[in-house]
This record gives C-alpha cells, structure tokens and sequence, in this order.
C-alpha cells in the first residue's frame, strides 16, 4: 500500500467505538457527542474483513482504539480474531485505563502486543478537570494491574493541558521508577483541542533536564509511529515526544484510521478517504473493496497544515474520540 509519494502504509489505527467513559475537555464537549447506534458500527466481521483485505496489501500493524476500546464488549475477542489474520505482526491497544484493571488478563489471553495508556496528570483536581471525572485511582490500578505483564510493553501518553511543571515531571517520573515509556503528545487543533495551544517538545525537555538532567537521543525504534525518545540516566523506561506541530513528520506517515462507522481516513486533518461500510454493506465483491482502499491511499494528502488559517471544504469536522486519535 503506497501512496503517490511513495510512503509505504502499513499500519491502521482502528476506532472500535465512539462511546467513552471519560470527557476530556480538548476530546468531547461535557454532555457527550450522539452516540452511534448499534447498526451505524462496524461488526467485528466487518472489521476483520477489512483488515484481512489490507494484510493481502501490506498491512502490518493494527491499533485498536475508541471512543474508549475497552467498553465495547469482547474487545478482546476482537483482538485475538485480529491477531489470527496472515501478515498482522502486531495488534496494540490505545486505552484510558478506566477499565484495564478487570480487563487486562483477559487482553492478555487475547495476546495483545502493547498497550497504551492515556493519563495527562497524576494530580487529581487536575484530572477531576481534564477528564472531568474522578476515576484516576481506577487508573493507576490499571496501570499497576498492567505491569503484571512484563512481556506486554506499555507507554503512558500524556497530552499537557495544563503546563506546571510538577505535572510533567510528576509524570514522567513514572518512567523513573517503571518500566514504562512516557510520551507528551502536542496537542492537535481537531475538534474540542482547536481551543487550546500545544505544549511544545522544547518547552516540555527543558523542564524535565532541570528536575532531572541530562536528555540523550535514543537511537532505537519503541513502537509504530513517529515518536523519537530519550533516555534518562536511572530510568526504567524512556521519555518520548509526539511532536506533529513543532517536529512535523508527515513525510514519514505510515499510517490510515478506520472510524467506528467504518470510514477510511487517509489523514488526521482530512475528511479525505472512503465510506467502506457502505461497499462492505452492499455486498460488493473483494477486488472492489481492495481497489477502493489501493486509491484511497494513493491519494492520502501529502502533510497537515496545522499551523495554516485556511477555508478548506475537506478540513476535518469530526472529533478526536470519533476519528480514534
Ligand atoms: N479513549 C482512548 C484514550 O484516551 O486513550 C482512545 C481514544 S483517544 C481519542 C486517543 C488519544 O488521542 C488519547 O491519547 C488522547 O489524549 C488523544 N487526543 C485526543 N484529542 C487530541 C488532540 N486534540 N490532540 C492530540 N491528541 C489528542
Ligand atoms: Fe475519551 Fe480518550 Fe477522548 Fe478522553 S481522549 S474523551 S478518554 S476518547
């Protein structure tokens, strides 16, 4: 799967649902978006389906996302039917960790390769405020739940909203005394995060050398996307930074997303892409399908323009808990 500049695409970052038990203030507005029904989703059939016609063409990696994944029921079973398909290397989940404590035995009987676990502070008012929920401590017991699998690596994300610095070397503190990678994602301006500005790398590396030291590149390869990391001296994991806006990758993008209501996005900015569902539902034949999702990615927009006022018709118009992040 290749597009007209050459970027190889294989890897899909798959919205299971739309629902969530949380509303983070830059993901969706307090009273919730209008769920999707039950026949607006994907089937899981549906979902394998797809993802066994885009292995035949390349694909490789599959991440399982939301909404928040794990409220779907047989998540699980999802992922070990994913897991099954010829040519998938790897199937990772993207989680707010609410539900990982009763969940994770049974996500890892699935055989899930990763786990990614969103949490932007560990103080609770601030999280009462960007979540606007007071389940941090069901957080943190999945996390701790979790690290009773040493062999399912995990990343803790961290989008700051807030920039004090004890948030943020609170956090990364984390990755001081576990073995687990924390990534501070810049905030993208899609949906409910176009009212908020980004906490950039720079601003976030200074902060973290003064509370503890020296930051030195990490050479080597931790996951699927375009985050470069850092080691630490005396950490267990590494500090990573997603940086779309200030350290723009899109030259590099291997990626596509696949909505709740089965819409193939080529770019995160863009409504660009195609409706599968409605091919899947009409009972169209494979070759069709695949040649739909061949052109789609042929024609995936080259870069965002984050950074650019501009009228575009095709601007994407979707929240992030719909798009899956
Ligand atoms: N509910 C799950 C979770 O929170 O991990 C999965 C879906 S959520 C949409 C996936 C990721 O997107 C989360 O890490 C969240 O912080 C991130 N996200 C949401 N809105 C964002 C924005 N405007 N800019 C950057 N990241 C965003
Ligand atoms: Fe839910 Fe994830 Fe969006 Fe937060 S970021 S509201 S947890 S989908």
């Amino acid at each position: 799967m290749r597009d007209q500049t050459g970027r190889d695409i294989d890897y899909i970052r798959i919205s299971i649902t739309d629902r969530c038990n949380l509303r983070c203030v830059y993901c969706m507005p307090e009273e919730g978006l209008r769920p999707l029904s039950h026949e607006e989703i994907l089937t899981f059939d549906e979902i394998v389906t797809v993802c066994t016609l885009m292995a035949q063409m390349g694909l490789k990696k599959i991440k399982v996302t939301g909404g928040e994944p794990l409220v779907r029921r047989d998540n699980d079973v999802l992922i070990g039917k994913l897991k099954e398909i010829p040519g998938i290397e790897k199937v990772t989940l993207t989680t707010n960790g609410i539900l990982l404590k009763d969940q994770m035995a049974k996500l890892a009987g699935a055989g899930v390769d990763a786990i990614n676990i969103s949490l932007d502070t560990l103080d609770e008012k601030q999280y009462q405020e960007v979540t606007r929920s007071d389940k941090l401590k069901q957080v943190l017991e999945g996390i701790s739940e979790a690290l009773k699998y040493p062999h399912i690596p995990l990343k803790i994300n961290c989008v700051p909203v807030k920039t004090q610095e004890e948030n943020l070397t609170a956090l990364a503190g984390f990755a001081k005394e576990h073995p687990i990678h924390v990534r501070f994602i810049e905030m993208m301006p899609i949906g409910y995060g176009r009212q908020f500005t980004f906490c950039s790398e720079d601003e976030i590396r200074a902060v973290l050398e003064r509370a503890y030291g020296p930051m030195t590149p990490y050479e080597g390869r931790l996951g699927n996307g375009p985050s470069h990391y850092y080691s630490l001296e005396g950490f267990a994991g590494k500090i990573g930074f997603v940086s779309s806006i200030s350290h723009k990758f899109c030259e590099q993008c291997n990626r596509v997303r696949l909505t709740a209501e089965g819409f193939l996005k080529t770019c995160l900015q863009y409504d660009t892409g195609y409706d599968l569902r409605a091919m899947l539902r009409s009972g169209c034949e494979e070759d069709e399908l695949k040649a739909a999702i061949g052109d789609a990615i042929l024609h995936k927009p080259l870069s965002h323009h984050f950074l650019e006022k501009k009228e575009d018709s095709e601007e994407e118009m979707r929240a992030m808990s719909q798009i899956g992040g």
